[in-house]
């Protein structure tokens, strides 16, 4: 029998002559900055358009969008955020450098979003904000959440580094009434290598938000009155300009992710041993930022080991995040009152989903079905193996 071939995944990030004339543009404008040229200012109406909001804030980064949203709903030294233990470390990072406490709390075994019950239960008086992230781009239980948090007198921040273009129950991201925060990194569902985005329900936050991320100086001012503490976050021109041409392709790639999440998750799933992420069918449209899944009761030893043999195998395979408290990082600062072994015993989920864990990058979503179908079979034979 003849070796079956490597399959085949697309690169990314992915651009074609849109990107070039797009970026053509912005440099002929012979001003770079936002406050000089249109880009930045019309790809935030585009966005805001496409995610259904009235408002979108173009940032630098995915980090520092969720810093600036942060800030707008009032959260700082003295409040506590609640966040998922299983996340990029940025949700609680972001939390953390404006002076708050990042409160980590479980995540569902299945989903791996935020445990509603956990959250309810982490509420205090300091409690600011509740920070659901949607992992891998399946939304959060938005409507438990959103009761939660209206019950506590606290806001909801969406961390929507995962999910542009997600919708729960038919809404998409920016109608369901509270702020969300995105990225542009290299590796997100849309990208111009660097960049993020806050998008907002009301124009108070947001206007909040523009003060502060340029210098805490109104647009128009030309005498340094500088209105409230601020820093410079301003997405440049050329960035703007590329993700306009992004965002013109995120929907007929959601379409491919969709269908070809379904082809594979079916496969992983009659492996033994492997458990796929699981759905929520409330959660209707899913970017699918990531194919994860998980392979209960593994040592993290057994599963690096799984992830180097399908690296190997030419598959984009990654372990999945530490969780967040058992980082140097959370402890330095903002961090809760508490042992890591406290918070570790009430988060039994992001400790077991971190060591069993695995994901492959979107890009394997955009593969022809073919390549997918070879994908789990190489699953199987390394799962069986290591
Ligand atoms: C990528 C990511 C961020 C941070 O975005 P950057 O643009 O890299 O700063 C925040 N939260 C989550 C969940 C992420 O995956």
């Amino acid at each position: 029998m003849s070796p079956r071939p490597a399959p085949v995944f697309p690169d990314w990030p992915q651009f074609d002559d849109t990107e070039r004339r797009a970026l053509d543009r912005a440099l002929s404008q012979g001003q770079w900055w936002r406050m000089g040229g249109t880009e930045v200012e019309t790809f935030e109406q585009e966005f805001a358009d496409h995610h259904g909001a009235p408002h979108a804030l173009a940032v630098t980064n995915g980090t520092h969008a969720l810093e600036l949203a942060l800030q707008a709903m009032g959260a700082g030294p003295g409040t506590e955020v609640i966040v998922p233990g299983f996340t990029f470390i940025s949700s609680s990072q972001a939390a953390q450098r404006i002076g708050a406490v990042a409160v980590p709390v479980d995540v569902d075994p299945d989903t791996y979003n935020i445990d509603v019950a956990a959250v309810a239960a982490a509420i205090t008086p300091r409690t600011r904000v509740i920070m659901p992230v949607h992992m891998a781009g399946l939304m959060a239980d938005m409507d438990a959440l959103d009761k939660v948090a209206a019950d506590a007198g606290v806001q909801v921040l969406q961390d929507a580094a995962h999910a542009h273009g997600a919708r729960w129950q038919g809404k998409r991201v920016g109608e369901l009434g509270s702020v969300a925060a995105f990225s542009f990194q290299n590796g997100k569902l849309m990208t111009a290598g660097e960049g993020g985005a806050v998008l907002f329900p009301d124009e108070e936050r947001y206007e909040q938000a523009f003060l502060r991320h340029s210098c805490g100086r109104p647009r128009t001012d030309r005498r340094y009155h500088h209105q409230v503490a601020g820093t410079n976050m301003r997405m440049n021109e050329f960035s703007a300009a590329v993700l306009r041409a992004q965002l013109t392709r995120l929907d007929a790639q959601i379409a491919v992710r969709e269908q070809r999440w379904r082809h594979l998750s079916a496969l992983l799933a009659r492996i033994p041993g492997v458990r796929p992420q699981g759905d929520d069918p409330r959660a209707d449209r899913n970017p699918h930022y990531m194919a994860m899944f998980r392979l209960p009761a593994w040592s993290e030893e057994r599963r690096n080991l799984l992830v180097d043999r399908l690296v190997e195998a030419g598959i984009p395979a990654f372990a999945a995040f530490r969780a967040i408290y058992r980082t140097a990082a959370f402890w330095e600062t903002g961090a809760p009152d508490e042992t890591v072994d406290a918070v570790a015993e009430r988060c039994p989920n992001v400790d077991a989903i971190s060591q069993d864990c695995v994901w492959l990058h979107h890009r394997t979503l955009l593969a022809s079905e073919q390549d997918l179908t070879d994908t789990a079979a190489i699953v199987a034979e390394l799962v069986a193996a290591v």
